[in-house]
């Protein structure tokens, strides 16, 4: 029988060998951004990489991720350990380009995301997390259809074998953030990482 890592490393080789994408026309160059840990007992989700993201080749090197590190530090948990136990994954793991209003980034379409999909519920089987944190409104939907970002911030959502966290996406909270209810939401989502963290298995 072979090992999970074996079978992931096989994953992790196709997943950056991948240009479904750019064959597709969806974007015009594929390259896949993701963090590979193995063995874990925590997962990341984010939406899709951004341009400084697909130039450094690594999720949440952005602006971004300076709130979201930030949002983790306040839980206790400093960026370079954080990348070192954490799979850091996404949606789609390629920079979807420009939105072409001009603001920001465009969102993954349908396509895009069900052509990447596959590599996710792969890495979600073999890593068996027992712990997954979800950034965006778009991540916590894919995998929680019946909630909404307020709904689901500052809760565990419980599956048998996992625990969910979501987070608002640090890129477009300036507005979120305006309200106290949602801070405080982020901040019960902040302490749920703290006490996961904290909880033996
Ligand atoms: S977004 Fe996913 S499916 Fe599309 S090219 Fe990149 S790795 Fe492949």
């Amino acid at each position: 029988m072979r090992s999970a890592g074996k079978t992931l490393t096989e994953l992790w080789a196709q997943v950056r060998a991948c240009r479904r994408c750019q064959e597709e026309g969806f974007i015009p160059r594929a390259a896949p951004v993701f963090s590979p840990v193995f063995p874990t007992r925590w997962m990341l989700i984010g939406q899709a990489p951004g341009t400084v993201e697909e130039s450094v080749g690594l999720p949440f090197s952005g602006r971004a991720g300076s709130s979201l590190f930030r949002w983790l530090a306040e839980a206790g948990w400093p960026e370079t350990e954080f990348r070192q136990t954490v799979h850091m994954a996404a949606l789609t793991r390629c920079f979807p380009g420009k939105n072409p209003s001009g603001k920001g980034d465009r969102a993954p379409s349908a396509a895009e995301l069900a052509l990447c999909r596959p590599y996710l519920e792969q890495e979600l089987e073999w890593l068996e997390p027992k712990h997954v944190i979800l950034v965006g409104t778009m991540t916590t939907v894919t995998f929680w259809p019946k909630e909404t970002l307020v709904s689901a911030v500052g809760r565990i959502l419980a599956t048998q074998s996992t625990d969910w966290i979501c987070l608002p996406h640090p890129s477009g909270t300036s507005r979120w953030l305006n309200r106290p209810l949602h801070r405080e939401k982020l901040r019960q989502a902040l302490a749920h990482i703290r006490e996961l963290r904290g909880a033996r298995d």
